[in-house]
């Protein structure tokens, strides 16, 4: 079973949408599998946007990341990653479809609710880099025979 990184952002946090937006990841029916809150640093954040360090943004959307706390959670079902990816939404909370979190809750490039590993290597590294192994959690989804037919996992 595939499991993926999600970081509620400190704009979801201080607009009061923790427990909206981890429902629309539970509805659908993805397990909890980790939850813990972090007050991220600007190492950590080099680490985790290397991608974006050439950026003329990169420091404002590091200061942005680093405003709060952020809750980190690790959600897991079969193909977690693209679908908590397609749950999500397009970066640019303006132009994310209707129905989608980024494009229900968000009219800003960076102010976009969550963060979401965009591959399978991807949800690995980074669920490394937040979480102990210790912290994330096994246990059996009671409604787990609910959600899959038994040839889909
Ligand atoms: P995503 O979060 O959709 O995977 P990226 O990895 O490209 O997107 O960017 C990481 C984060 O950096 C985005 O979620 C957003 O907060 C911010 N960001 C990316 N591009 C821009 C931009 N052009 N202007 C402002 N912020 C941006």
């Amino acid at each position: 079973m595939e499991k993926t990184l999600v970081i509620l952002k400190p704009c979801t946090l201080q607009r009061g949408l923790v427990g909206e937006i981890t429902n629309r990841f539970e509805r659908k029916g993805l397990r909890l599998a980790g939850m813990k809150m972090v007050q991220l640093t600007d190492e950590i954040l080099n680490e985790h946007y290397a991608h974006l360090s050439a950026k003329p943004f990169f420091q404002r959307v590091k200061d942005s990341m680093m405003a709060c706390p952020v809750i980190v959670c690790c959600f897991e079902g079969v193909d977690a990653v693209e679908t908590v990816r397609a749950l999500t939404g397009v970066t640019n909370g303006r132009k994310a479809a209707p129905g989608t979190i980024r494009g229900d809750y968000s009219m800003s490039f960076q102010e976009n609710i969550v963060h979401a590993s965009d591959s399978h290597e991807a949800a690995e590294t980074e669920l490394k880099r937040f979480f102990n192994p210790q912290e994330i959690f096994d246990y059996e989804q009671a409604t787990f025979g609910f959600l899959y037919a038994n040839d889909e996992y």
